[in-house]
């Protein structure tokens, strides 16, 4: 492949090197259009990115599951590149906080039975004329509802009062989620490793006033014809960033499809201290509104990967998963059984609400918002368009919902610019 021209005017310019932007740049340049793609971090991926360096062992910061997976082009991706993943359902196992228990056999069931319950209500809640949110039509259940906000949390990043139930119902959910043994941001980084980026380089302004973008830079200014933006849906609200200002439905959709908060602390510990059965999943369940999950030797690898959602944080009374450190290990120590402190060799936690270049963990609609995905997706002026997970309807808040709409975009790109040129 010839290496890309960063010479100042092009076809298209992509800003954002996460799963969107990338998939966009590789097939806008597959198309024969001559493509920029800006990232302002050092290192492409976004929000899927394998830490290998931190704990001397691989953990996905971000995204972790091929969700969707019978569908997900991804996982064909995964299969050509030798990248192995565990297709067996995700077996939980609840502990009962306030009983400082595992639940029974007869408990995991009537939890099941409720979950189920839960996602039948939000589907035909989904079919009704008028929207509402998650948290008004979820069942009422003496012990089990507080567990479900917080799992359904946990999913979502936000809470259930924030979550539409017709954009939720618009998810295609198939039960098939799969994790990658190396991780998932290892399988898009080796996917891309022919997908040239300018890294480094934050946009600033991009002025769409003439017939030719104009995009400021920290490393200069570079003018396209066409312009993605495949950029979290806070970064796309800060006001500035274009010139003119987007239109106002177009800042409404970014606004009404906020990112939830979802965090992760990695623990990894001594060889011998954890529990020998490989890859196992737990979930606290609280008499309060508190999401806390974690895998247990992923792998086989001796670590505890901790999710914390919204309100867990606020229910140990701590506002970043850095902070969840003692908390944490105090709840695993009692959940596992055995001291932990003493073998822990090494932990890391994410941030990825305070990241200026993110703001939060993935999008979720308003109540009230479902529409905001199409409206965010619309073009503009046949010049400017959009990519990202929080422009896919049925994979929204999914890497492989934002590859697929970088692949759209690059597409319509490519379709204006053949309308351009017959024009000409
Ligand atoms: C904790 C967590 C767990 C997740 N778990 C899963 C999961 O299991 N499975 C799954 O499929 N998905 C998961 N996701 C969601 C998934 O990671 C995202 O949906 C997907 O990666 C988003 O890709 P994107 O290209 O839309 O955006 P991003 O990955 O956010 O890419 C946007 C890029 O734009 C760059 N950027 C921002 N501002 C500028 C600027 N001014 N100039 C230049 N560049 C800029 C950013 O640095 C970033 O690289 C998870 C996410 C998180 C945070």
């Amino acid at each position: 492949m010839a290496p890309t021209d960063f010479s100042k005017s092009h076809d298209l310019i992509v800003v954002g090197a996460g799963a969107a932007g990338l998939a966009a740049a590789a097939r806008a340049r597959e198309l024969g259009l001559s493509t920029l793609l800006l990232e302002a971090k050092d290192r492409i991926g976004g929000r899927c990115f394998t830490d290998t360096s931190s704990l001397g062992l691989p953990w996905d910061q971000g995204a972790h599951w091929m969700h969707q997976a019978r569908s997900n082009p991804l996982v064909a991706a995964a299969q050509r590149l030798g990248h192995t993943w565990l297709e067996q359902p995700r077996k939980v196992r609840h502990w009962l906080t306030t009983e400082s228990r595992w639940a029974t056999k007869e408990e995991e069931t009537d939890i099941g039975l409720y979950i189920a319950a839960c996602y039948q209500a939000i589907e035909a809640a989904g079919r009704e004329r008028q929207d509402s949110s998650v948290a008004q039509v979820l069942p009422p259940h003496p012990r089990w509802r507080p567990y479900a906000e917080g799992w359904l949390q946990a999913l979502n990043g936000c809470e259930v009062e924030q979550i539409s139930v017709h954009d939720y119902s618009r998810y295609r959910e198939d039960d098939a989620n799969w994790p990658l043994d190396r991780g998932y941001g290892t399988l898009l980084a080796a996917l891309h490793r022919r997908t040239q980026a300018m890294l480094n380089t934050r946009v600033t302004c991009i002025d769409w006033s003439g017939s030719e973008i104009s995009v400021d830079t920290s490393r200069g200014s570079f003018r396209s014809r066409f312009l993605i933006a495949a950029l979290p849906t806070p970064v796309l609200a800060r006001p500035h960033l274009f010139a003119p200002e987007l239109p106002k439905e177009k800042q409404w959709a970014a606004l009404a499809l906020p990112l939830g908060r979802h965090e992760k602390l990695a623990l990894r510990f001594d060889e011998t201290v954890l529990p020998d059965e490989k890859h196992w999943y737990f979930h606290r369940v609280h008499s309060r509104r508190a999401a806390l999950n974690g895998i247990c030797r992923p792998f086989g690898r001796p670590m505890i990967l901790l999710h914390l959602g919204g309100s867990l944080l606020s229910d140990w009374g701590i506002n970043s998963a850095a902070q969840a450190l003692d908390p944490a290990l105090d709840f695993l120590e009692e959940m596992l059984d055995r001291p932990l402190r003493t073998q822990l060799a090494g932990w890391r936690a994410t941030d990825w609400a305070g990241d200026p270049l993110i703001g939060g963990s993935y999008s979720s609609a308003l109540p009230g918002a479902a529409g905001a995905r199409e409206e965010l997706a619309a073009p503009l002026a046949d010049r400017l368009f959009f990519a990202g997970e929080a422009c896919s309807i049925p994979a929204y808040g999914t890497v492989h919902g934002a590859h697929l709409s970088g692949l759209a975009a690059a597409e319509q790109v490519h379709r204006a610019s053949l309308k351009l040129k017959a024009q000409a």
